[in-house]
């Protein structure tokens, strides 16, 4: 829904959004094909606020053009489009855009951009804090 707003809002209707399958990156924007696509693998893993922010991260792709890449001009439109994400980086890798990784002690995953400041259990496990279900948070960066 809000791929589909931002698209009209910001480019014209020769682009398209759609899901796909990778598990190693977050977002894409294709130039070529004039489609934007974010990973329903890991977009189901992040929270909404997250998955925002990496449409607009593609979305300023799309206006700006392949050529800028994460250049000056790129980073300005993001900025403007309400995105916070502040490094550049060579590729739309998910270890790019999302740098944390929340595991519970059952298992259960979630992907963060920001290491949260206090502890936080899972919200599968348990609705409210519960420090039996305390997330341990590894740094995906430092683990590739
Ligand atoms: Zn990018
Ligand atoms: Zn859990």
């Amino acid at each position: 829904m809000w791929a589909d707003a931002l698209i009209r809002l910001h480019l014209d209707s020769s682009w398209s959004f759609g899901f796909d399958h990778a598990k190693t990156r977050f977002g894409q924007c294709d130039h070529a094909k004039r489609r934007i696509t974010v990973s329903r693998y890991l977009a189901a893993r992040a929270e909404d606020d997250e998955v925002h922010q990496v449409l607009l991260h593609e979305v300023a792709h799309a206006m700006v053009g392949v050529r800028e890449g994460h250049g000056p001009v790129w980073k300005k439109r993001a900025r403007e489009l309400g995105y916070v994400g502040g490094r550049t980086h060579s590729s739309d890798a998910a270890t790019d855009h999302a740098r944390w990784r929340g595991v519970c002690p059952a298992g259960h995953e979630v992907i963060r951009f920001r290491r949260p400041s206090k502890p936080t259990s899972c919200a599968v496990c348990s609705p409210r804090f519960d420090r039996q279900f305390v997330m341990t948070w590894h740094d995906r960066r430092a683990a590739s």
